[in-house]
C-alpha cells in the first residue's frame, strides 16, 4: 500500500491535501508541531481509521522523523511544515530560519538516510516533495517568472523558503535524492488561518471592522484555490521529474484592492448590511508593509505540459464558496478570534479601530 508522510498536514494546505489523499484510499501519516496555525480540527473525521495516523512533533526532531520513516515506510515525504506568514517574519524572523531552513535540512537528511536503506524497487519509487512559493522569485516587474528565473526574495519568509529550495536542489545534485519542488502562488479557501488577506478581510467585515489595505492596494497577487494547489502537488508527485521544480499558478492576477472589493460585493449580496456599499465603506488604506513586493506572476506552462495540471476553480466562484465556508463555520474560527484577537495586519503597530 502507498503511504505518504505529510509534514505540516494540520495546516491550511496540508489538511486539504490529506483529505484528498484519504478520499483516494491512501494511507497517510501526518507529522505536525501544531504551532498557532496547525489545528487538529482541520483533520476532523480522519482520525478513526487504520490508514491515518497523526503525530505531534517537529520536523527538526531527526530522531522522531527517522523513527516514523522506519515504522511507516512511506513512498513519499511531502513537506508543508513551515512558518508561512510574511508579516510575522517581518516582526521576528528567528523561527522562520528554524522551521523553514533548519527543519527542511533535518528532513532532507533523515529522508536521505531512509532512501538509501530502501530496496532498489522502493528506492526508485521514493520522492521528497518540498512545497515552496512564488514569493522566492521576488517582485516580477513585467512578464512572468518561470522555473529558471533567479531567486530574488524580499522578506525573511521568502528568503527562508528560497534557502530551503536550494538545500532541496542540492540533495538532488549531490546525492541524487529524488526531490521535487512546487512553487504555488497565493492560496485561498476553507480553513486558512485568519491572518492572511482573504480570511482576515472576511472576518473583519463580518465584525463590521475597518478593512486594512496596505499602501494604495495596487500590489498584485496570483490567486489559486486550495483544492487546485493540493491537486497540483499530487500531480507533481505522480508525474514530476526528480530534480525539477514546477510553478503552480492560476493566471488570476488581481490587486489586493480588487480582491478586497470583490469580497465586499460578495458579502453585500450574501449578508446585506443596509446599503449596497456598506462593506466597501469599511476599506481603509494603511501604511504599506516594508519590502512589499509589487507583483507576482508565474509562467506555469511546465506544470500544464509535464503534469497535465490545470486549475479547476474559477476565481469568483472560489471566492464565493470561501465566504460561504467562513460564514457557515463560525465554530472553526471563533476559538481563534475570540473577543481579544485583534485581527490586525501584523505589520501594523496598532489595532485599527
Ligand atoms: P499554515 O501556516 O496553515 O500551515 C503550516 C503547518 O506547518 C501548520 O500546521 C504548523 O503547525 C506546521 N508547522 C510549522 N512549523 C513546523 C515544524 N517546525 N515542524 C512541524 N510542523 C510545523 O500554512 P499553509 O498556508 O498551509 O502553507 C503550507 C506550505 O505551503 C508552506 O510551506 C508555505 O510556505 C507554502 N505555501 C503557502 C501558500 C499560501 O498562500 N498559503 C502559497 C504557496 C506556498
Amino acid at each position: 500500500m502507498i503511504t505518504y508522510l505529510v509534514t505540516g498536514g494540520a495546516g491550511f494546505i496540508g489538511s486539504t491535501l490529506v483529505r484528498i489523499l484519504r478520499n483516494n484510499g491512501c494511507s497517510v501519516v501526518v507529522l505536525d508541531a501544531l504551532t498557532y496555525s496547525g489545528r487538529t480540527e482541520n483533520l476532523n473525521g480522519l482520525g478513526d481509521c487504520s490508514k491515518f495516523e497523526f503525530v505531534e512533533g517537529d520536523i527538526r526532531d531527526s530522531h522522531l522523523v527517522a523513527s516514523l520513516l522506519e515504522k511507516f515506510r512511506p513512498t513519499a515525504v511531502i513537506n508543508l511544515a513551515a512558518e508561512s506568514h510574511v508579516d510575522r517574519s517581518i516582526d521576528s524572523s528567528q523561527i522562520f530560519v528554524q522551521s523553514n531552513i533548519v527543519g527542511v535540512h533535518a528532513l532532507l537528511e533523515s529522508s536521505l538516510a531512509y532512501w538509501r536503506s530502501l530496496s532498489t524497487a522502493d528506492n526508485e519509487q521514493f520522492r521528497f516533495l518540498q512545497v515552496s512559493t512564488d514569493e522566492v522569485y521576488g517582485s516580477v516587474k513585467s512578464g512572468e517568472a518561470d522555473e529558471g528565473t533567479v531567486f530574488d526574495p524580499s522578506s525573511p519568509y521568502s528568503a527562508s523558503k528560497a534557502s530551503a529550495d536550494m538545500l532541496t536542489r542540492s540533495f538532488f545534485h549531490t546525492y541524487r535524492l529524488p526531490v521535487l519542488i512546487t512553487h504555488g502562488c497565493n492560496t485561498y479557501g476553507p480553513r486558512q488561518y485568519p491572518e492572511k488577506l482573504i480570511p482576515l478581510m472576511i472576518l473583519r467585515a463580518l465584525s463590521n471592522k475597518p478593512l486594512p489595505v496596505y499602501g494604495d492596494g495596487s500590489n498584485v497577487r496570483e490567486w489559486l484555490h486550495v483544492e487546485d494547489h493540493a491537486l497540483g502537488i499530487l500531480k507533481t508527485l505522480k508525474k514530476g521529474v526528480p530534480g525539477y521544480a514546477y510553478n503552480l499558478g492560476s493566471r488570476y492576477r488581481l490587486s489586493n484592492l480588487e480582491v478586497t472589493s470583490a469580497l465586499c460585493e460578495i458579502l453585500g449580496d450574501m449578508i446585506p448590511s443596509g446599503g449596497q456599499n456598506d462593506y466597501l465603506d469599511l476599506i481603509q488604506f494603511v501604511e504599506d508593509r516594508p519590502g512589499h513586493d509589487l507583483r507576482y506572476a508565474m509562467d506555469s506552462s511546465r506544470a500544464k505540459s509535464h503534469l497535465d495540471w490545470e486549475t479547476t476553480v474559477e476565481f469568483r466562484e472560489g471566492l464565493v464558496s470561501t465566504v460561504e465556508w467562513y460564514t457557515h463555520n463560525r465554530q472553526w474560527w471563533t476559538p481563534i478570534t475570540g473577543e481579544d484577537y485583534p485581527l490586525v495586519r501584523l505589520g501594523q503597530e496598532k489595532e485599527i479601530t
